[in-house]
């Protein structure tokens, strides 16, 4: 399959038989607001079989302007609207949103890039995030009270973030208390620390804050999880149990130390000795798009490009990051792809849009990902430049659209358990 700018491109040529190539779903062309009146689900695309919970964030319907105005036409809108409203609003887009999106971004980067990048903006009266919710939710915590975080669709949540949620983390650390005990030991480390990833609802950002924990990104996961060890007898990590598995085995950490955590069972599915032992509790969730990358693809990659350089995300099954030449984040990739030398051929484990976008931007370079059937995040796809254009122009007539707002009880632990992150490695480079 040759490689386009953009994956919404890749995705009508495919569907319209005028480029070779598979996507995970046809549903993919359709636009994104024809599921927001279906059934709560994370819609096409990577997702799609995961269990939404039943009080995910639904978006109402769009209206009707937006979803049969042309491309041109909501350029034009989109445009206008930022023209008017100037210094009043910065535009944040993720790496992974497609590009019909991300043109109109006053920043692009992963999710704590762009938290901090709204603070490069304190005029701003809001903060237009085209992310996921819990990127939104983060936005909101760092920003000045007086900001509006808005998230152009409120469908778009994450479906690993969802993997956890607050009534769950507390039933776990119950059990855990309950068999651990809460004394420290002779060396002053307490039974148990949690550290929730940046991609977590606010509400357990706040759980780490208000119990000895800390928040984490790819970028510093292993910075962070020496903290907490040095901190607590072991660490409950959550949600991703890839990141939490890559980034203790690369520290020395046992596999057999890392137990994994199932929430619909007593004490996780584990025994009591396996507990005792364990060093890293593992919650039981992944990310569906990094899910997809196999050894067999990595295989097939070195098997048809020598020379390649596999580079994928830690959010990536143990033994695909084992099987890569590196792993990073999204910045370590993106810095990666900068550094090389002309000529050098990537094959990249991270969401499609990204990649495709990098490929484009050094056309010195051979990059390509390593699933060749296109399948983006269900959930990034779900802002379209509509949703976007409706938020802006909803701006401009004085009306505050979507807007997330993280409760003070929340906010005020959450911003703890991310400042003990920052105070871990003041220099962090943040990712997500
Ligand atoms: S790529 Fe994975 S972790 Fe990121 S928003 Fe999509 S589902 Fe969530």
């Amino acid at each position: 399959m040759s490689i386009t700018a953009s994956v919404d491109t890749t995705i009508q040529l495919i569907a319209r038989g005028e480029l070779e190539g598979d996507t995970c779903t046809p549903d993919l062309v359709e636009a994104p607001w024809e599921f927001d009146s279906l059934l709560p689900s994370y819609g096409p695309g990577a997702s799609m079989a995961d269990p939404i919970p039943a009080a995910a964030p639904r978006q109402g319907e769009l209206p009707e302007e937006y979803r049969t105005a042309s491309p041109e036409e909501l350029h034009d809108r989109i445009m206008a609207a930022k023209a008017t409203l100037g210094d009043r609003v910065v535009t944040l887009g993720h790496f992974y949103q497609r590009d019909e999106v991300v043109q109109y971004a006053d920043f692009v980067g992963d999710s704590f890039q762009l938290a901090n990048a709204a603070k490069a903006k304190p005029e701003a009266e809001a903060i237009v995030f085209c992310g996921v919710h819990f990127m939104a939710e983060t936005a909101d915590i760092i920003s000045r009270p007086e900001q509006a975080v808005i998230l152009p669709n409120l469908a778009a949540g994450c479906s690993m973030a969802d993997m956890a949620d607050i009534d769950s983390v507390t039933e776990c650390w119950e059990q855990l208390e309950a068999l651990y005990g809460t004394e420290p030991d002779a060396q002053g480390r307490v039974p148990v620390i949690p550290v929730t990833y940046m991609n977590s609802s606010a509400a357990l950002k706040g759980f780490c804050g208000e119990h000895g924990g800390i928040v984490c990104t790819s970028s510093n996961a292993e910075t962070v999880l020496k903290w907490a060890l040095e901190r607590g007898q072991r660490v409950l990590f959550f949600p991703d149990q890839h990141l939490g598995r890559n980034t203790a085995k690369a520290m020395g950490v046992p596999v057999e130390q890392m137990p994994l955590w199932n929430p619909r069972k007593a004490f996780g599915g584990n025994d009591v000795e396996t507990l005792s032992d364990a060093r890293v509790i593992l919650w039981h969730g992944f990310c569906s798009v990094h899910k997809r990358f196999t050894v067999g693809q990595i295989e097939q990659a070195r098997a048809e490009h020598p020379g390649v350089r596999v580079i994928v995300h830690p959010e990536c099954p143990m033994p695909v990051v084992d099987a890569a030449d590196e792993y990073g984040s999204t910045d370590y990739i993106v810095k990666a792809i900068q550094a090389a030398p002309a000529g050098s051929t990537f094959a990249i484990g991270t969401e499609i849009n990204l990649v495709q976008r990098l490929a484009a931007e050094y056309p010195q370079h051979t990059i390509f990902c390593l699933d060749a059937v296109v399948c983006p995040c269900s959930t990034m796809y779900r802002i379209h430049p509509g949703y976007l254009a409706w938020v802006l122009e909803g701006l401009v007539h004085g009306e505050v659209l979507n807007r997330i707002t993280v409760p003070a009880d929340v906010a005020v632990p959450a911003r703890v358990a991310l400042e003990r992150m920052l105070a871990a490695r003041p220099d962090t480079t943040m990712a997500a």
